[in-house]
């Protein structure tokens, strides 16, 4: 029986615990969900919730920013969170970012550390700080494999249920950013054994971040009630 159990657990036939949770780290009934989502107590996995604002869900009627334009502003977040990471906590194995647009995983930013205990120190350290103005949100992800989290048909070519899929649909780092950066990321099924890594450190003046002080009476909601699933 025991053996059954652990054969399910997370998968469709498991009635107890939420199989999107485990593999994907965030569904879309969150706190509501009539199966268990089982937190991680420790992880290799940061989960930075709507962390990435892609510009396309901002643009003003009329103003349509080109695709060159959204790669770019995207390289360039995805090479300040990383290089951010990988210097203030610990070496970095991937780092993924979802382009869905469900409430639950839009702007989701997925970063797998080496070592459980960095990534621990991340999410305690990031919790007190800000980026681009706004408190971050992170905490432990049960994500452990992005290739069972991903879409295929993203993959592959177009997915049917489009923004709204509740599978990862990972944006692609440009190639000449991938390879500034050295990482690894899943989007590239045939990549996925490239190592290669180092890259660009140091540098100061990455816009973005901030540490909250004490001064700071904006109140964070722990609960994540407010957040709209
Ligand atoms: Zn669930
Ligand atoms: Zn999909």
């Amino acid at each position: 029986m025991a053996e059954f159990l652990a054969s399910i657990f997370g998968t469709e036939k498991d009635r107890v615990n939420c199989p999107f949770y485990f593999k994907i780290g965030a569904c879309c009934h969150g706190e509501r969900c009539s199966r268990q989502h089982n937190k991680p107590t420790f992880s290799q996995t940061l989960l930075l919730l709507h962390m990435y604002q892609n510009p396309v869900h901002f643009q003003k009627q009329g103003v349509q920013f080109t695709e060159e334009a959204v790669q770019k502003h995207f390289d360039e977040f995805f090479a300040d969170i990383y290089c951010e990471l990988e210097e203030k906590y610990g070496p970095i194995d991937e780092l993924n970012v979802c382009e869905n647009l469900g409430d639950h995983l839009i702007g989701n930013v997925y970063c797998k550390f080496r070592r459980e205990e960095d990534c621990q120190k991340a999410v305690d350290a990031l919790n007190n700080r800000w980026y681009n103005g706004s408190p971050i949100y992170a905490e432990l992800s049960p994500v452990t494999d992005f290739r069972e989290a991903s879409c295929r048909q993203h993959e592959l070519s177009e997915c049917s249920r489009g923004g709204f899929c509740n599978f990862m649909h990972i944006k692609t780092l440009s190639r000449d950013m991938q390879k500034t950066l050295g990482v690894r990321t899943v989007q590239h099924f045939t990549d996925w054994n490239k190592g290669g890594r180092g890259g660009p450190r140091g540098g100061g003046g990455r816009g973005g971040w901030g540490s909250r002080g004490g001064h700071d009476s904006r109140d964070k909601d722990r609960s994540r009630d407010r957040r709209r699933y």
